[in-house]
């Protein structure tokens, strides 16, 4: 279980929020901000003010604040590109351990690709791309970072990046916050899913394939354009909202039930894939979760089936 909310009882934790801040101030190196807006931060473009959002510039910095946040027990969020996200309109009322692009990704000679989790998952293709290395261009358009792709074991194009991942090197909380190498086979990687909980990962090794440098990029063409014309990309979104089944895909079954076009103030079940939740300007989180529940209630009302969600929901 991930903590992602809830320990906010007024001024003992406003207290503990200042003593992190005052002890990350002696020790972190990376910048942090008070007050932030999450909307800033996602890519639903939706969420209120992090108290705290601590952007670490390498492992060390890392280390601090999951020591601090632990010590004073304040709730932390683990984010990469916050594109599988939404945040409450109150926002998030402990630390955001903000991960942004850093080192280059490096493949060595038998081909195995080493990466900071914090890296886009594109910037990533594009560096395997160039240098005629397949194995990933399945994923291309998936906007998170690599870190948030392992995390929820994204895929598409019948491919999920578990099935490239060798080894994440990872901080355990629960055991002390040790740093180790740990290879795939410790997870129950399955559809959307990682077992990597409350984990972080700070590096990966995935492996790749030699392949012809103008056939790749023909490919990541493709399932660049097959993305163009069947999602809504031009409109804020968190992508998928519900996991598909077994038996059924959650836009079909959407669409089945009629809720495209569905709408609660500025947030809109998009006509172009009824998978797809779009912010249409100025949509709220609690608009967002309200047009959830009544695709969710249409779906089981009509076809007997509890969507589950894909996307994370944050500090409600
Ligand atoms: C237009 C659009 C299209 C999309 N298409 C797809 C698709 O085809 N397939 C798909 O699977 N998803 C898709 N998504 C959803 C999303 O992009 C993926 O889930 C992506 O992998 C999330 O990565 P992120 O860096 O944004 O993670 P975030 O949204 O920031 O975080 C997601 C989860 O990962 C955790 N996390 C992030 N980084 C780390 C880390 N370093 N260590 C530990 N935990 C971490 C977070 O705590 C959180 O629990 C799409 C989203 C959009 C907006």
């Amino acid at each position: 279980m991930k903590l992602t909310g809830g320990i906010w009882t007024g001024e003992e934790s406003r207290l503990s929020l200042e003593r992190v801040v005052k002890e990350l101030g002696e020790r972190f190196r990376g910048s942090l901000l008070r007050d932030y807006p999450l909307s800033r931060l996602t890519t639903f473009r939706v969420g209120g003010p992090a108290a705290l959002v601590a952007m670490p510039i390498d492992e060390g910095d890392i280390q601090i604040v999951l020591e601090k946040t632990s010590e004073h027990n304040l709730p932390l969020l683990v984010m990469g590109k916050g594109s599988n996200l939404l945040c409450s309109d109150r926002g998030f009322p402990g630390v955001v351990l903000l991960m942004r692009k850093r080192g280059k990704p490096h493949i060595d000679e038998n081909g195995q690709l080493e990466v900071e989790a914090a890296i886009p998952l594109n910037t990533v293709i594009a560096h395997c791309v160039a240098r005629g290395r397949g194995g990933l261009e399945e994923l291309v358009g998936i906007p998170g970072t690599v870190g948030g792709a392992i995390w929820m074991n994204a895929g598409a194009n019948q491919k999920d990046i578990s099935q490239c991942l060798v080894e994440i090197y990872i901080c355990e909380p629960e055991k002390g916050m040790s740093w180790s190498w740990r290879p795939k086979s410790d997870f129950p990687f399955s559809y959307r899913y990682s077992g990597i909980g409350n984990r972080l990962i700070y590096k990966a090794i995935l492996k790749t394939y030699s392949c012809d440098v103008e056939e790749l990029r023909n490919l990541c063409h493709n399932y660049q354009e097959k993305r163009k014309a069947t999602q809504p990309l031009s409109r804020p979104s968190a992508g998928s909202v519900f996991k598909n089944g077994e038996n059924y895909q959650a836009g079909e079954l959407i669409e089945r039930c009629g809720c495209k076009g569905w709408r609660v103030g500025d947030a809109l079940v998009s006509r172009k894939h009824a998978n797809f939740i779009v912010n249409m300007g100025k949509a709220s989180a609690r608009e967002i979760l309200e047009l959830i529940e009544m695709v969710r209630a249409k779906v089981y009302e009509m076809e007997r089936v509890q969507l589950e969600l894909e996307i994370e929901l944050v500090g409600f």
